[in-house]
């Protein structure tokens, strides 16, 4: 049998253990917020990784945004050296799931097969993707255990709260220096077939509008600071999301929507603080001094951080034209700029190979519309040669009844493995 056939065997040959591993990984609650039951994960995944050869390190990202000692910030880096020297692959999960939320029919956390289907908060996004890939390491390892390099399988912390104490930690020790790692694959859930470039920028801001605080009934000795936002939002429907929905990009964002430059207003609160459920008194007559809005804008390879903000300072400088006694303060929030990996670099070029070997056509080039970890991998990590592939139907991510479909799993667990063969026999 040629290798390539050889590989696809052993891998389907896993599909049983494919499948507890990933309900296994389910079963162990990583809910984030709060960041639960890391080092349990880790403890797991060091006992299994250590039986197949690796060596691990745990880490935690002691002192990160989010570490504390309620829920500690556990992060695992298992690393496998080869016979010979050579390049290092990398495969990175995160190892947190976002809430449950309601509308479940199944246990979230039970790992139910049902249907060809594992069920769970993170079957998809991505317990999955993690189980896929060390699957296709250790049969990687089974049948070329004289390869060149390294592999390293990570499960990292908070991704979805932003990865500081995960990835972004880990890149700030080295451990995606470019000397240690060559090339990133990070198994997201954007479909079996299909190849992950990147993700647009980000860029939230909190604005907050002054007025003037006078008794309810008589406004006009006051300064209303509601209106005044009133006045930005209506601004910002005349002229800036008409500007926004015009800039489109040559990134292949997907969905479709996401193709150009989007603006979403997170949130708007003036005036009294919401009052308890079971509060029952009546709220108190006041002109509100202070509204807040935090915007969340995203945007695109071809536009400048430096213009997006302009842009909205220029939205503020108009209504306070426009308006006697307008006074604003903007604050940057969180930023991250748009990454995208060449098509020519040398884990696309092989993963799709690895692709048109197992389903028989090229992959699809995308970008994802919201970020992940490999921002920090770019920034902090300095390392370009990254993309995202795994299993899994990116719609379902944090949806109720959440699945990962076992054959897709199967499948790209093949294409993984593929890609190590590719990478590291040469
Ligand atoms: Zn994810």
């Amino acid at each position: 049998m040629e290798l390539a056939e050889k590989l696809k065997a052993e891998v389907a040959a896993r599909r049983d253990d494919l499948v507890a591993l990933t309900q296994d990984l389910i079963r162990i609650p990583t809910l984030n917020p709060p960041g639960q039951n890391y080092r349990e994960i880790c403890d797991y995944l060091d006992r299994r990784l250590l039986r197949s050869g690796f060596h691990t390190e745990l880490i935690r990202a002691k002192g990160a945004i989010g570490d504390s000692d309620k829920c500690p910030r556990w992060n695992i880096i298992a690393r496998r050296e080869g016979a010979r020297a050579g390049e290092c692959v990398h495969f990175n999960s995160h190892i947190d799931v976002v809430e449950v939320g309601h509308g479940w029919t199944t246990d979230p956390f039970g790992g139910e097969v049902r249907d060809g289907r594992v069920y769970g908060r993170g079957a998809c996004d991505m317990k999955g993707g993690l189980a896929a890939s060390i699957v296709a390491a250790e049969a990687f390892i089974a049948i070329c255990p004289d390869y060149a390099g390294a592999i390293e399988i990570s499960g990292t912390a908070d991704e979805e709260s932003g990865g500081f104490g995960g990835v972004a930690y880990l890149a700030e020790k080295g451990y995606f220096a470019p000397s240690r790692v060559q090339h990133v694959i990070i198994p997201e859930p954007l479909n079996k077939d299909r190849i992950c470039l990147g993700h647009r920028g980000v860029w939230w801001a909190e604005i907050e509008t002054k007025g003037e605080i006078a008794h309810g009934s008589m406004p006009f000795l006051g300064d209303c600071a509601v209106r005044h936002m009133g006045a930005v939002v209506a601004e910002m429907e005349a002229s800036l999301f008409p500007a926004l929905a015009e800039k489109r990009t040559d990134m292949p964002v997907v969905p479709d929507g996401a193709k150009q430059s989007t603006l979403n207003i997170n949130s708007i609160h003036g005036g009294e603080a919401e009052q308890e459920a079971d509060y029952t008194g009546l709220p108190s007559p006041c002109v509100p001094d202070r509204c807040r809005m935090v915007i969340d804008r995203r945007f695109l390879i071809e536009e400048d951080i430096a213009d997006v903000e302009a842009e909205i300072r220029a939205v503020l400088d108009k209504v306070q034209a426009s308006r006697e006694t307008f006074d604003y303060d903007i604050r940057e929030l969180h930023r991250v700029l748009p990454t995208m990996t060449d098509k020519d670099a040398p884990v696309v070029t092989a993963a799709a190979r690895a692709v048109e070997a197992t389903f028989g056509h090229a992959p699809d080039y995308v970008v994802s519309p919201g970020t992940y970890d490999q921002k920090h991998i770019d920034r902090i990590g300095r390392l370009k040669n990254c993309i995202a592939y795994g299993p899994g139907i990116l719609d379902l991510a944090h949806k109720p009844d959440e699945y990962v479909g076992i054959e897709d799993m199967v499948q790209s667990a093949q294409v993984m493995a593929l890609t190590l063969q590719d990478l590291l026999t040469v």
